[in-house]
């Protein structure tokens, strides 16, 4: 006989093939949607996929989200702005009032330091749409670096709605890293056409050039991300980290969180402890790529010792405005 089937492995197979058909579902009425559910859960939108409703929420103590089907939760709707005031003592709610605040600047608004315990940074990829496949070596590399320090190694990848259109396989490759706990990803919305035009001024540029659909660039990528099976984040990435003050008060009205970098290695910009590095992965930047390599190779007697470390970004914007740090 070519199978031999016991009850376990059938049990096995039904659960993965019933995933598999919840994934090919395409998600219905995807919309914004607030509420809070027990202590520290704020729902930021609501949708539906293959006819049962979900909830996406975070945490506003860990800035983690994480999808629930809705019956599991019981929900109080309210607004955005209510619950920003009531969410004032958590992280969540200072990180994006901080972002709000911080929001002048046509380049680099929003949380571009954190405070770690301990030497380290927090790794930022950046995957604007791009023709040329993703460059596997960092993440090859820094799982090398660390393997016998921490694992999984934590990272945040800013993607965007064309890169996902193009590159499925590389997204599979990722998430395979993820659930062999190779690495820890956190999914920043970096937009989903990321538009950009060389010869026109910065100010009316990327996300500010004027008839962009802000809307569709946020829900649309966040679909996209659920659909390929990816959890959207608090966080959100500028294109070009450019913006002004009413995209910021847009970005955050969807309840999320703006990060910069202080640390974009192509631009020359060092990394110090505490640093938001930004590298590009779409092959688009070798520069920064190497001068990550580099970072790692100086570091090496450091990681091995601990000394230096990479920290989650939801954990650093967790500390930087957790309440015991005021
Ligand atoms: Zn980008």
């Amino acid at each position: 006989m070519l199978f031999n089937f016991n009850k376990p492995s059938l049990l096995f197979a039904f659960t993965f093939l019933c995933n598999i058909c919840l994934f090919a579902q395409p998600i219905n009425k995807y919309r914004v949607y607030f509420g809070t559910a027990g202590n520290n859960l704020l729902i930021m939108r609501s949708f539906e996929r293959g006819g049962q409703p979900f909830y996406l929420a975070a945490d506003v103590n860990t800035l983690t989200t994480r999808l629930y089907p809705a019956a599991q939760l019981k929900v109080m709707p309210g607004t955005l702005t209510q619950f920003i005031t009531k969410l004032n003592n958590t992280a969540y709610g200072r990180a994006i009032t901080a972002a709000q605040q911080q929001s002048n600047n046509l380049q680099d608004a929003g949380i571009a330091h954190g405070f770690p315990k301990e030497k380290g940074i927090s790794l930022t990829i950046d995957l604007c749409p791009s023709h040329k496949p993703l460059d596997r070596v960092i993440f090859i590399s820094l799982i090398n670096a660390f393997k016998k320090v921490k694992t999984p190694v934590p990272v945040a990848l800013s993607i965007t709605g064309r890169f996902m259109l193009t590159h499925g396989d590389d997204i599979e490759w990722l998430k395979g890293l993820q659930k062999a706990g190779d690495l820890d990803i956190t999914w920043i919305n970096h937009t989903y056409n990321h538009h950009f035009n060389p010869r026109i001024p910065l100010k009316e540029n990327f996300l500010l050039e004027p008839g962009t659909d802000v809307n569709f660039e946020i829900l649309g990528t966040e679909q996209a991300m659920l659909q390929h099976g990816l959890t959207p984040s608090v966080f959100f990435r500028f294109p070009g980290l450019i913006s002004d003050r009413s995209l910021v008060d847009k970005i955050t009205s969807y309840g999320l969180i703006p990060v910069g970098s202080d640390a974009w290695l192509a631009k020359g910009q060092n990394a110090s402890s505490g640093s938001i590095v930004l590298i590009h992965g779409n092959g688009n930047e070798p520069v920064g790529v190497k001068d990550f390599i580099k970072l790692l190779s100086a570091q090496t007697p450091e990681i091995m010792s601990k000394q230096w470390l990479l920290y989650d970004l939801s954990e650093t914007v967790e500390d930087e405005f957790s309440a015991n740090r005021r």
